[in-house]
């Protein structure tokens, strides 16, 4: 039987109190002093390897004198999506001379294995090779048990009340699931136990990275007003809809909860609760310059939400573009070949023009030695596959198309 994982705390953190970040004027020397933000430092086991030594996830708490959210941000989860650290790592830097309402929670690298799993050059950070599952598919949603607790929500219930009763719903249903007698698969067991954190969060943040690609934020419809607030061009609205990712398995219950209580007691409420996928470039690339534009878009988000006292971070005015996810097409290939990709990410093509060049190496000789791939309508390519050669039925480009400027 696997050894049940527990959760495990090292003692890197000296200190459990936090301080208000306060200017103080010093009057011999006429200068602002800043007291910062401190961080305290824990880790927490996610797996254990084949020597049965502990894998563990650093977790960086920020916690403001003032009352406020919860935000919860973790980055890495598909192995090779490596900028997000680079962004927590300015969003630590920043912050910590901020002054932070509520607690920010932040998990960089948050999964240890994808990281490496190497072959060659490349990282191989998408799948658990052991089970084959996606990183980012083995989250928990229960819908018919949302739809149970919301029969217990009366008309007289406060918000908060609600809210608190429902992230203990939520934990618990996590715990027992964790505690499986059969066990679980290696991404299931990372996913929970981080979700476990994410569950008391108000806004949860989850960084990644696309092949080779545009700057693109997932984004649930209920929620679709924050697309504005980070500086991100291109949008996608997402349903009520789980299929096994992070934002999903937060925003899920929440939209779920919304919607039944309103069935159920013709009240409207709204929780407040928001999640999104940020995509944040390519993967296996790391850039500080963009990490740290990265982490200003992050810093006008929660600045407008509340989390930051006296900020001036606000969005930029900028072009962004949305679609809704049934818009979002793939375009995947007939052919395999050796791939030119002609239409670069972000790039505005029209139909009929052409998005690859695909070399077929047994007609060189003929006429047939290359082909194009012409775009099937007006879109806009986000992403494209980041190897020159590709078996036919690969996933060649991810586009927007019916998208309009929000
Ligand atoms: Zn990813």
């Amino acid at each position: 039987m696997l050894a049940k994982l527990t959760y495990f705390y090292s003692v890197n953190a000296k200190s459990r109190s936090y301080k208000l970040p306060t200017k103080t004027k010093n009057k011999t020397e006429n200068r602002l002093i800043y007291m910062t933000t401190q961080v305290v430092k824990k880790h927490m086991v996610v797996a254990q390897n084949a020597s049965g030594r502990n894998m563990n996830v650093p977790i960086y708490r920020m916690k403001g004198a003032r009352p406020g959210p919860t935000v919860y941000i973790q980055s890495s989860i598909h192995g090779a999506e490596v900028q997000g650290n680079v962004v927590i790592y300015h969003l630590i830097q920043r912050l910590k001379d901020m002054d932070i309402c509520g607690e920010i929670i932040l998990v960089p690298n948050c999964n240890p294995i994808g990281t490496n799993i190497k072959a060659g050059e490349y990282t191989l950070g998408r799948f658990d090779p052991v089970n084959g599952t996606n990183w980012n598919r083995g989250y928990f949603f229960d819908k018919g048990a949302v739809e149970h607790f919301a029969k217990t929500v009366t008309r007289e219930e406060s918000i908060e009340g609600i809210k608190q009763r429902f992230r203990a719903h939520l934990s618990n249903a996590i715990d027992n699931k964790l505690a499986e007698p059969w066990g679980l698969g290696l991404a299931q067991q990372l996913n929970l136990k981080l979700q476990q954190m994410a569950v008391n969060a108000d806004f949860v943040l989850d960084l990644h990275n696309g092949p080779v690609s545009t700057r693109h934020v997932y984004i649930p419809e209920y929620a679709k007003d924050s697309a504005k607030l980070f500086n991100i061009p291109h949008c996608i609205f997402i349903p009520n809809v789980f299929a096994g990712a992070l934002d999903e398995a937060t925003f899920c219950p929440w939209w779920t909860l919304q919607e039944s209580i309103k069935t159920n007691l013709a009240r409207e409420i709204s929780f407040n609760v928001e999640a999104f996928t940020l995509e944040m470039g390519s993967q296996e690339v790391i850039d500080f310059n963009e990490g740290n534009i990265d982490a200003t878009s992050i810093l006008s988000y929660l600045n407008a939400k509340g989390v930051l006292h006296e900020c001036d971070i606000k969005p930029k005015a900028m072009q962004r573009l949305g679609v809704y996810l049934k818009d979002y097409k793939t375009l995947f290939t007939n052919w395999g070949g050796m791939v030119e990709y002609m239409a670069k990410p972000g790039q505005t093509v029209k139909k009929g023009e052409p998005l690859a060049q695909i070399l077929n190496i047994d007609d060189l000789d003929t006429d047939n030695g290359s082909r194009t791939l012409e775009a099937p309508c007006d879109l806009i390519p986000i992403l494209h596959f980041p190897s020159a050669s590709v078996l036919s039925g690969t996933q060649l480009y991810k586009v927007f198309t019916n998208y309009r400027e929000l």
